[in-house]
């Protein structure tokens, strides 16, 4: 399962109601930024977040509303001694800009004590390991080498609660140990081990985050079935012109691929405020009934099949 929090959801410039882009996905003890616009940090705090384990920030692309609050953020996770490492996975328009920032603008005068790694992205797995695949792939936008991110849980079987009640394991630190993959001894002596009391297998929940984007034609088998999808939806459909222009996508354009590729749930942000957004929302649900408009401070949980 996905937490995911909305902490900027406003296109190219932060409006009273909106901040610019940032995502904060969470999984187990793991957390994901998604892109870092200014203010950042401070919708962080508001949200009560906190910079624990905040360790990871993928950037969808370079463009200063995805990117400028990591100035402010890296340099308070130094200041305040959160964490000894942040890790920047971006392409090389974002990891320029984020070098530019953090070396000439927060700390030109030598290194901090938070190490930092820029992590080129390319077409294909980022990290697998404990139960989660996270990969990248390549997003038309402008000229920027741009990337979107697909989550993924592997499928997993649960210890089922039924079978232990059968076999009198009823104890919390017996089925603790069976959690862990320790082998117990039963009162009559038998030796039992995970494998003996593990359910039927369930499957992990997918996720996929799109940043901007001019073009969903290459996106539909990447996102096929994915439980939640988040993209932007800039423009509404009467201005297409508008979006072609400037690089971006309409809700038409969002709502298809959605449609397409069997999204079970989608998710529409980076809104421009020149729209109403209840016109913007009955727009959306008459092409995808299953979407929602994303607000900051937003939070959803993604589950497999939900
Ligand atoms: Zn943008
Ligand atoms: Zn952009």
């Amino acid at each position: 399962m996905f937490h995911l929090t909305f902490l900027g959801t406003g296109a190219t410039v932060p409006s009273a109601e909106r901040g610019v882009s940032a995502l904060l996905v969470e999984q187990e003890a793991r957390r994901f930024l998604v892109d870092c616009g200014e203010g950042t940090l401070r919708q962080i705090r508001a949200a009560h977040l906190g910079l624990r384990r905040l360790d990871r920030i993928l950037f969808t692309h370079g463009h200063l509303d995805h990117i400028l609050g990591l100035a402010s953020l890296a340099g308070t996770l130094d200041l305040w001694g959160q964490g000894h490492r942040l890790c920047l996975h971006g392409g090389a328009d974002a990891l320029k800009t984020a070098r530019i920032l953090l070396d000439q603008v927060v700390w030109p005068h030598g290194h901090p004590g938070l190490a930092v790694d820029y992590v080129p992205l390319a077409p294909g797995c980022i990290q697998q390991q404990d139960g989660l695949r996270l990969s990248a792939f390549p997003v038309r936008h402008h000229d920027t080498d741009s990337f979107g991110f697909l989550f993924e849980e592997e499928p997993h079987r649960p210890l089922d609660p039924e079978r232990m009640e059968a076999l009198g394991i009823t104890e919390g630190g017996q089925r603790q140990k069976l959690a862990r993959g320790d082998s117990i001894r039963l009162p009559d002596g038998r030796r039992l081990d995970r494998d003996s009391v593990l359910g039927p297998p369930e499957p992990g929940a997918r996720l996929a985050v799109i940043g901007d984007c001019e073009s969903v034609s290459s996106l539909t088998e990447v996102v096929r079935g994915v439980d939640l999808l988040v993209i932007e939806a800039t423009y509404r459909s009467a201005d297409a012109d508008l979006a072609r222009q400037r690089g971006h996508l309409t809700i038409a354009d969002a709502t298809t691929l959605a449609r397409e590729a069997g999204v079970r749930q989608l998710v529409l942000t980076h809104q421009s405020d020149r729209y109403d957004p209840d016109a913007v929302l009955a727009e959306a649900r008459s092409l995808f009934p299953p979407v929602r408009i994303a607000r900051d401070f937003d939070r959803i949980e993604v589950r497999a099949g939900a």
